[in-house]
C-alpha cells in the first residue's frame, strides 16, 4: 500500500460520540477471555468485548478505550471507524474487532477500497439490541492484511541454520513470522578455541595453536593437574613436552622392574596412559631411543636429561636408565644419583610427544554489498552489514545496532568514606567518549581494542582531518556534504581491527548512518534511547589551528543530521549516571578480508 493512502487511513481515526461510559464499568467479561462470545445480552457486555478485542490491535489497555471510538452512527463515521482500525491491523494475522451501529448497520467496504486484493475481511452481524427508542447493531469484523514487507516491524525465526565452524562459515536463514520476508546471515568463522590451556581446540579438536620452546599446556593425568613445558621443538615429528610436576609411583602400582622396558611405568605409559590422559587428540605414540618401545609417555633417559636440562626446572625425578638394582635419578641443581626404586621418595615426570600445531586455513568468503554477517562481540551477537566490498584491501562491515553510553554501567556496593555502604555508579567502559576529543587515547578505542573478533583485519584509523560545520536538522542521509568541512591536523599513526567511522567515513556511507537492523529504509527510532540519542563518529571538531576543542562528531538519531558533541557528559545534573554519561553510544565497524 502506498504512503498517501496509509496517511489518509491513519487520519481518519478518532471521532468519539457521546455515549455514556457509566455503563462500561467492571472487570473484563471471563467468557471473553475464553474465546467464548455467545450469550451477551446488554449492549455493555458488548462494549466490553470490543475493548478486549480492540485492545489486541491497539495495544491499549482495554479500560483506556474510549466507548465512543466503537460506536458509530452515520456510514461516514462506520468508514473512518473500520479504517482507522484496519490501519492499525498488523499485516499477514487475522484480526477480529466490533463495530456498533447506532440506528445503522455497520460494513467494510471501506476495506475493499483501501486495500483491494491486499486485505481479506468477513463482517458478521452478531446481534441487535434496542434500547429505548435507538438500535443498536452489533457488527463483528474479520480483517486480515496481505503482507507487503514494506513498514513491517519483522519479527525473525530462524528457518535454516548450519553453525560456523573454527574455519568455515555458517549459515542462519530467517523468517519474519508476520510477513513472510526473508533473509539470509551468514556466520563468519568462529577461530579456534582453547578455554582450558590444553593447546587443543576445544571446538574442533585440532592442536590449532602456535607452539614454540618452552610453550606450557595444561593437561590432568587421572584427574590430577599437570602442566606439560615444550623442551623440543622437533621431536620425533612432533613437539617433546615435559611435566612440570611428578606423579608418585603410586599411581603405577609402584615402579615394578628396574629395566625400564619391564617396568610397570613404561607398561602404564604403553597401555594406561592415553586412558588416564586429558590430551587424546595430539597426543603421538613415542619411542623410546634405545630400545625403541613405543607407549603414549616416557621417562627421560641421562642422554636425554643431559640434553634439555637447561629448560628443565622443578623437583627432582627419576630417570628411565637403570644400574644394577638401582634406577638413576636427577635432582635439582641438575645432579644425577642413584635411586633404589623400592623405597625412593622420587616421582616420574611424563614427557610426551603432541603434534605440531596446525592453525589450518580460513575459508575465503566473497562479501556482498549489503551482506550481513552475525557477529559476537562482549558475549552479545551483533548484525553486521557490508557496507564497503573494498575497503583497504578488505570488506567493511558497520554494525546494524548501537551500543548505548551506559552499556556496562551500574549501581555498585562500596563502602563510604564515613564507613557506611551505599551503591555508587561505575560508568560503563565509553560512558564519555574520553578525556579529550582525540580517539587515539579515547575510552571508545580502549573499550573496542579490548575485544575481539575473529579474523578481522587491522587497518589504518588515524585521524588526520578535524572538522567543521553541521548538516542540517531532519535531513538524515539527504544532506549535501559541503555542509561540512575538513580541517588537515596531521598524520596520525593508530591501527585498529575495531572502530567507529570517521566523519569522511559517514560522508562516504551516508545512506547507511540512519538505518539499522538490516533494514533499506532509515529507521533511527529503532535505536534511539536516553543513551543513544546518536553514535561518535571518530573525527575530532576543530579546525587546523584549534583542535582540541573537547569535541568529536556523532551522528544524531534524534535530530537527523551530523554535528560536534561534548566529548564529556555535561553534568550538573546531581544525577550521578547522567553526570557520567554522555547521550551518545558507539556503532562499531571492521574489515574482514575479501576473497
Ligand atoms: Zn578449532
Amino acid at each position: 500500500m502506498d504512503v498517501a493512502k496509509r496517511m489518509a487511513l491513519l487520519l481518519g481515526t478518532g471521532i468519539l460520540l457521546g455515549a455514556s461510559p457509566s455503563c462500561v464499568q467492571g472487570e473484563p467479561l471471563e467468557k471473553v477471555k475464553n474465546g467464548q462470545t455467545g450469550s451477551l445480552v446488554s449492549l455493555e457486555d458488548y462494549v466490553r468485548l470490543a475493548k478486549e478485542y480492540e485492545s489486541l490491535i491497539t495495544g491499549e489497555e482495554p479500560a483506556q478505550i474510549p466507548v465512543g471510538r466503537l460506536i458509530v452512527s452515520s456510514q461516514k463515521e462506520n468508514e473512518a471507524r473500520v479504517a482507522s482500525i484496519a490501519s492499525q491491523a498488523k499485516e499477514g494475522l487475522w484480526h477480529t474487532f466490533y463495530v456498533i451501529g447506532k440506528n445503522t448497520v455497520p460494513n467494510g467496504k471501506v476495506i475493499a477500497r483501501w486495500y483491494g486484493d491486499e486485505a481479506v475481511y468477513a463482517n458478521l452481524l452478531e446481534d441487535v439490541i434496542w434500547e429505548g427508542e435507538d438500535c443498536y447493531y452489533i457488527s463483528r469484523m474479520g480483517l486480515k492484511k496481505e503482507s507487503s514487507g514494506e513498514d513491517c516491524a519483522h519479527i525473525w525465526e530462524k528457518s535454516r541454520e548450519q553453525e560456523a565452524g573454527c574455519l568455515l562459515k555458517g549459515i542462519s536463514q530467517v523468517l519474519c513470522s508476520k510477513c513472510g520476508a526473508d533473509r539470509e546471515i551468514i556466520k563468519p568463522p568462529l577461530g579456534h578455541l582453547d578455554g582450558d590451556g590444553d593447546s587443543i581446540c576445544d571446538r574442533c579438536q585440532k592442536r590449532a595453536f602456535e607452539q614454540t620452546l618452552d610453550s606450557v599446556v595444561k593437561a590432568s593425568l587421572n584427574g590430577e593437574s599437570l602442566t606439560f613445558t615444550c623442551i623440543d621443538e622437533d621431536f620425533q615429528g612432533g613437539m617433546l613436552y615435559l611435566a612440570d610436576q611428578t606423579v608418585s609411583l603410586e599411581q603405577f602400582g609402584g615402579y615394578g622392574m628396574v629395566a625400564y622396558g619391564d617396568s610397570l611405568v613404561y607398561r602404564y605409559f604403553r597401555d594406561g596412559f592415553q586412558n588416564g590422559f586429558s590430551i587424546k587428540k595430539g597426543l603421538l605414540p613415542v619411542q623410546t631411543g634405545e630400545s625403541g618401545l613405543t607407549a603414549y609417555a616416557m621417562s627421560l633417559s641421562k642422554a636425554e636429561y643431559e640434553m634439555y636440562g637447561d629448560r628443565i626446572a622443578g623437583d627432582a625425578f627419576l630417570l628411565r636408565d637403570h644400574q644394577e638394582d638401582s634406577v638413576w635419578a636427577v635432582d635439582e641443581k641438575g645432579d644425577f644419583h642413584l635411586q633404589n626404586p623400592g623405597q625412593t621418595e622420587l616421582g616420574i615426570r611424563p614427557a610426551v610427544v603432541l603434534a605440531k600445531p596446525d592453525p589450518g586455513t580460513v575459508e575465503p568468503i566473497h562479501w556482498n554489498l549489503g551482506e550481513l554477517q552475525a557477529v559476537p562481540l562482549d558475549g552479545n551477537e551483533y548484525l553486521f552489514r557490508c557496507i564497503d566490498q573494498n575497503y583497504s584491501g578488505g570488506a567493511l562491515f558497520l554494525c546494524e545496532s548501537v551500543i548505548p553510553a551506559d552499556y556496562g554501567s551500574g549501581y555498585r556496593l562500596e563502602q563510604l568514606e564515613d564507613g557506611s555502604h551505599g551503591y555508587v555508579f561505575a560508568p560503563g567502559p565509553f560512558g564519555e567518549f574520553g578525556e579529550g576529543n582525540d580517539y587515539k587515547y579515547s575510552n571508545i578505542h580502549a573499550w573496542l581494542e579490548k575485544q575481539e573478533i575473529f579474523n578481522t583485519m587491522p587497518v589504518k584509523i588515524g585521524s588526520d582531518y578535524a572538522f567543521t560545520g553541521s548538516s542540517p536538522e531532519g535531513a538524515r542521509s539527504g544532506f549535501d556534504s559541503n555542509s561540512l568541512s575538513a580541517h588537515y591536523i596531521g598524520s596520525q599513526q593508530l591501527n585498529a581491527r575495531l572502530f567507529i567511522l570517521s566523519v569522511d567515513e559517514a560522508l562516504n556511507y551516508k545512506e547507511h548512518l540512519w538505518r539499522f537492523e538490516g533494514e533499506d529504509e532509515e529507521n533511527p527510532e529503532t535505536q534511539a534511547s536516553a543513551y543513544a540519542k546518536g553514535y561518535w563518529l571518530r573525527s575530532p571538531g576543530g579546525n587546523s589551528e584549534e583542535f582540541q576543542t573537547g569535541y568529536a562528531y556523532v551522528v544524531d538519531l534524534v535530530n537527523g543530521n551530523l554535528h560536534p558533541a561534548a566529548v564529556r557528559a555535561e553534568g550538573g545534573t546531581g544525577e550521578e549516571k547522567q553526570d557520567q554519561t554522555t547521550v551518545y553510544g558507539i556503532r562499531p565497524a571492521f574489515v574482514m578480508p575479501q576473497d
